[in-house]
């Protein structure tokens, strides 16, 4: 595994290689019981969820953006991709992972307690909702998504945890241009504009982290209703 994240310019230390490790054992194990991913060979998860959750770490974007102490909020974490990964790979960064499913929140849970992870914390909730606690709402340095929801609608569930001076990234396929075109009235609707864009090739497959940035104060109307996001995007 040293190697493969050597070759994207991402650190990993012999213990947080056996972290991943551990977290795999763990995810094949609980995907027996609930649904957590379709890809299960070791090669295949280390690949498509481990190295491509960690490809923030060499984006030169989030290098020149990003403090020390980051607070981070992983929007539909599913089962801890990008978050947990980040988590681990990146201990002095603040996580929270937050999934609408609460069976998928127990999993986290156990993962950040064998683990012994101090940095994150798994809560439930609709993102819709949870914009809407103080405690969260524009609470983040980043905010970071994966495979949740196309464009406009993932902007209007990510946009309101990012701080003033904070980032959202998405992490998208190779239509993300087209996305980003789709997503005008979203991005003048929610006050953010796009700032950058950082692609890789993972082994064939296309990653594209697109970036945006505060362009004005967010209005206090979004989120909407929980519901009405995916029943009507922006
Ligand atoms: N990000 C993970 C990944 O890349 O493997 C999970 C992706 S999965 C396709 C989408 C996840 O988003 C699911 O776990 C679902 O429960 C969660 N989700 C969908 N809508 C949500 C919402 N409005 N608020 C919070 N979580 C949501």
């Amino acid at each position: 595994m040293q190697e493969l994240f050597t070759k994207f310019d991402i650190d990993i230390s012999p213990t947080q290689e056996e972290m991943l490790k551990s977290y795999y054992d763990l995810l094949i194990s609980w995907n027996e019981k609930i649904n957590l991913t379709s890809i299960t060979s070791y090669d295949e998860v280390v690949a498509k969820h481990f190295l491509d959750s960690a490809l923030l770490l060499s984006s030169s974007f989030c290098k020149s953006a990003l403090k020390s102490d980051s607070r981070i909020m992983d929007v539909g974490t599913g089962a801890g991709f990008p978050g947990m990964v980040l988590a681990i790979l990146k201990p002095e960064w603040k996580i929270v992972l937050l999934d609408s499913l609460n069976k998928r929140v127990d999993f986290l849970n156990e993962i950040i307690s064998k683990l012994s992870l101090n940095n994150v914390t798994a809560i439930h909730g609709r993102a819709e909702d949870i914009a809407r606690d103080e405690n969260y709402r524009e609470g983040f340095d980043l905010v970071v998504s994966r495979a949740v929801a196309d464009m406009s609608l993932l902007l209007e569930l990510c946009v309101p945890f990012v701080s003033d001076e904070g980032y959202f990234v998405a992490y998208k396929g190779p239509k993300y241009k087209d996305e980003i075109s789709s997503a005008a009235h979203a991005l003048s609707e929610l006050c953010v504009k796009c700032v950058s864009d950082d692609s890789f090739d993972l082994f064939g497959a296309d990653r594209t982290l697109v970036f945006f940035e505060r362009a004005g104060i967010l209005p206090d109307k979004y989120p909407r209703r929980a519901g009405i996001p995916a029943k009507r995007p922006l």
